[in-house]
């Protein structure tokens, strides 16, 4: 087993100690000092992700600022890879790979109009460094993207590494936890 394969499974036990009112309650936590982040307040074109049960929570989230920012979110195509579309709402969503909502709207045509893009991950460091849920998606998505980075994650999944990382991992600028900014 790899190292990077031990540490999703710590992760997922650390996730395991806390229950899913405890997770909304960080979630909320988290998303309150987002809003107030001279980034998201400044970004028109935002970059967000639809939460699977053991990550931030982010659909009541995308639902309320949608009316406010311009939303886009990433959609799982059969080659592993990620396409972004437009969000313009709950009825234009079809359920895709791993049970995600994601958006039927049309294509982001220019990667260069995000302003801020938020990733979620299974782990962070204090270097930036992201570990994923091994597939490589945002790595092989990030490259193209000149936005500046925010990891969102519970304060349990920032470590303080460094975490083990290939050239193709892709840091963030910056990470948000329930706790605060890194
Ligand atoms: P994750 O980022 O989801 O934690 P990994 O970093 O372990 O996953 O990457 C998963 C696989 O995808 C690895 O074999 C990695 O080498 C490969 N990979 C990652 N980024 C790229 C890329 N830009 N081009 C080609 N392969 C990549
Ligand atoms: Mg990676």
């Amino acid at each position: 087993m790899t190292d990077k394969q031990q540490l999703r499974r710590y992760i997922a036990q650390e996730k395991k100690k806390h229950s899913s009112e405890t997770l909304d309650q960080l979630s909320d936590r988290l998303l309150q000092q987002l809003e107030q982040h001279p980034r998201f307040r400044a970004a028109r074109t935002l970059l967000l992700y639809h939460s699977l049960p053991d990550e931030v929570r982010t659909h009541t989230f995308i639902e309320r600022w949608s009316r406010e920012k311009h939303l886009i979110l990433p959609a799982v195509l059969p080659d592993n890879t990620l396409e972004l579309r437009h969000y313009t709402g709950p009825h234009d969503l079809r359920t895709g790979a791993y049970g995600i909502s994601e958006p039927v709207g049309q294509l982001l045509a220019d990667y260069r109009s995000i302003d801020l893009a938020l990733i979620p991950g299974v782990a962070f460091d204090s270097h930036h460094n992201r570990l994923g849920r091994g597939k490589g998606y945002y790595d092989r998505l990030l490259p193209q993207l000149p936005a500046y980075k925010i990891g969102l994650c519970f304060h349990f999944q920032l470590l303080d590494g460094p975490l083990p990382t290939e050239p193709t991992d892709i840091p963030m600028d910056e990470i948000l936890t329930d706790q605060g900014t890194f």
